[in-house]
């Protein structure tokens, strides 16, 4: 079955005098898919997002959507709409005003588009006492919440996030993003979200591409992601790691300071690469209880709730290990051996 992708981009480049902020791009989103891109600050997301919602023309490539190319279709005339960080409400109005305003510039009449802000507040888990309230009255999360009925009022068939939960606290953070899921789920909607944080995305995606530098140097699903990152760069934007630096002799990779290391079955011919073993693989162990062993002092342990994270050194280098504490648990200062096997390695090019 040949599906035409919601949103489809080649060769989509932004530059910026001789600067490329987006440096070719080609990305395929089925509809209803909920996508983020993650990356680091400056590495081109909201250029990249800017020109999806038709707020920036690209400087080469095409954006399609549903099969049509929209490069110099401006804004108002695109079936999507953006959420920004700032949120961009009008200030002096009631959060029933702020709802209704596309309706209202649509034409609407007043009581229809009252009956469909009040449906969209439930729908945001805004109540119903909110209507004729100040939107400046509102908190964060409100105002969090008005903004997102305000972009549904519109009827999109893609919605745009940029960063929009960036300025929430963390625990509101985590409430919002569940609920943006569970909204994406029920409303049916295609949704392309950025954000720097990892574990934003983590949570709400089917898929993630990650940006460096203007690219999307990969997209998979989260679990896709973390299993199997193509480089060093995704490896780390990743979470937490032990990275082990690799050269390539004669006889495949060994490691570079000399020590020994069992590794996997991999597709790596870089002639530098890394081996990236998460701290949830290792273990403490006993002589030959796994592939590859390391003996190393605990200087430090922080508590995850039901697991810790143990911090141990071996020379310069420091290794994570994160572990239920048990019998096998060494005391702070003790030496200890840990290890991990060979296919919970996953080889990296640097
Ligand atoms: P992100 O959202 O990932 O932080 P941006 O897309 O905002 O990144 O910016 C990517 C790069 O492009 C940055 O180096 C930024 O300074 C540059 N940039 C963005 N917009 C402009 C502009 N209008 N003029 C010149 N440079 C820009
Ligand atoms: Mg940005």
């Amino acid at each position: 079955m040949t599906e035409i992708p919601v949103l489809q981009l080649a060769g989509v480049r932004k530059t910026f005098g001789t600067f490329d902020a987006v440096a070719g791009i080609d990305l395929k989103i089925r509809e209803g898919e909920f996508v983020t891109i993650v990356g680091p600050s400056g590495s081109g997301k909201t250029t990249l997002l800017r020109m999806l919602a038709g707020l920036e023309a690209p400087s080469e490539g095409a954006i399609e959507l549903r099969g049509k190319r929209v490069n110099d279709l401006p804004s108002n005339r695109r079936p999507t709409c953006l959420v920004f960080q700032s949120l961009a409400l009008f200030p002096h109005k009631t959060v029933g005003e702020n709802i209704e305003f596309p309706l209202k510039v649509r034409g609407t009449p007043g009581p229809a588009r009252r009956a469909r802000a009040l449906e969209l507040m439930r729908m945001v888990r805004l109540p119903e006492e909110y209507y004729a309230r100040n939107v400046m009255k509102c908190s964060g999360g409100e105002k969090q919440r008005v903004a997102l009925a305000r972009a549904f009022a519109y009827d999109p068939d893609v919605l745009f996030f940029d960063e929009p939960l960036s300025a929430l606290d963390y625990k509101l953070k985590k409430v919002l993003e569940k609920e943006l899921k569970d909204l994406h789920r029920a409303s049916g909607k295609t949704f392309v979200y950025i954000t720097h944080s990892l574990e934003e995305a983590m949570v709400m995606s089917d898929r993630i591409g990650v940006m460096r530098a203007g690219r999307i140097v990969q997209i998979g699903t989260p679990e896709e992601i973390y299993a199997r990152p193509v480089d060093r760069f995704v490896a780390e934007f990743f979470g937490e790691l032990n990275l082990i630096a690799l050269i390539r002799g004669a006889g495949g990779y060994t490691r570079e300071d000399g020590a020994p290391i069992v590794l996997p079955p991999h597709g790596c011919t870089a002639p530098q690469a890394f081996a990236v073993i998460r701290p949830e693989a290792m273990r403490f162990t006993v002589p030959g209880g796994a592939e590859n062993t390391v003996s190393a002092t605990l200087f430090n342990e922080y508590s995850l709730g039901s697991r810790s994270q143990f911090q141990l050194r071996d020379g310069a280098r420091t290794w994570l290990v994160e572990a239920a504490r048990g019998a096998d648990t060494p005391a702070p200062g003790a030496t200890a051996l840990i290890g991990w096997d060979a296919r919970d390695t996953i080889v990296v090019e640097g």
